[in-house]
């Protein structure tokens, strides 16, 4: 199932995508609510929208958003960094977030050098803490694409990653959340300007996603509609304003931001 947020006629909806029909959710309030889903008691409306005649806004409004370090070994190699022996984690704000087709915002004021990353976004449904591997998938409300967009030559400067990751736009989530996906086994890629930079399977992962969640959680609980992303695989690479940045992940769909000054 196909789930997203979405904006017609100045109203934002909940909605459950139907191969290229939305169909807006009349009872059930999927924001910050992720919960609502896995008990699927989204009520859905009788009468669809057209998918190309809506804005799908971002899927989910995380509380947090858990991003992990060096998780492909590839990348690892690009960076010139040993393999890690447990997940390296840091954090994006809340306020990060934007959805498909939304402007990144280069912060030429304090950065020369804008990266992209494309990931793979798990999104939390329920509450959870010491979450087992074993038990990830109960806690897992479906898979969407992520671009952790990082000034990179601020991160080479600080110490913590917040600034270099922080930024306001700095968090492309989309286009919509899919509950059915094998994520150990999903060709993730990112195309710039159409150009294809990345192309990895994630089955590449050092740390697959149901040991991400069980590392996670035994640090902080996780909320519903709180977002891990997975880290990404090596190719990433700089964007200048005016480029787009599309990142595609079999199975779920296609990211595209275009970037632009702030
Ligand atoms: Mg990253």
């Amino acid at each position: 199932m196909r789930l997203a947020r979405f904006e017609v006629d100045g109203k934002v909806f909940s909605g459950i995508i139907e191969e290229e029909k939305i169909f807006p959710c009349i009872e059930g309030d999927v924001l910050g609510c992720a919960q609502a889903y896995t008990e699927l008691n989204l009520t859905k409306g009788e009468n669809p929208y057209d998918l190309n005649n809506v804005k799908l806004l971002s899927p989910v409004l995380p509380s947090k958003i858990v991003a992990i370090g060096l998780n492909y070994r590839a990348h690892a190699a690009e960076f010139d960094k040993e393999i890690p022996e447990e997940p390296m984690i840091f954090m994006k704000p809340s306020t990060s977030v934007i959805g498909p087709n939304d402007e990144i915002k280069y912060p030429s004021h304090m950065s020369r050098r804008v990266d992209f990353e494309g990931e793979l976004a798990v999104v939390i449904s329920k509450s959870a803490k010491d979450v087992k591997a074993e038990a990830a998938g109960e806690y897992i409300l479906g898979y969407t694409c992520f671009n952790d967009v990082t000034a990179r030559d601020l991160q080479g400067r600080d110490v913590q990653y917040i600034r270099a990751k922080g930024f306001d736009t700095f968090a492309p989530i989309g286009p919509w959340i899919e509950t059915e996906l094998d994520p150990d086994n999903v060709r993730i890629e990112a195309f710039l300007n159409g150009e294809k930079r990345q192309s990895t399977v994630t089955s590449d992962m050092i740390f697959n996603v149901a040991k991400l969640v069980e590392f996670v959680t035994s640090v902080m609980t996780l909320l519903p509609g709180d977002v891990i992303a997975t880290g990404t695989p090596s190719g990433v690479g700089k964007m200048k304003p005016g480029n787009e940045i599309e990142i595609r992940i079999e199975g779920i769909g296609s990211l595209k931001n275009t970037v632009a000054e702030r």
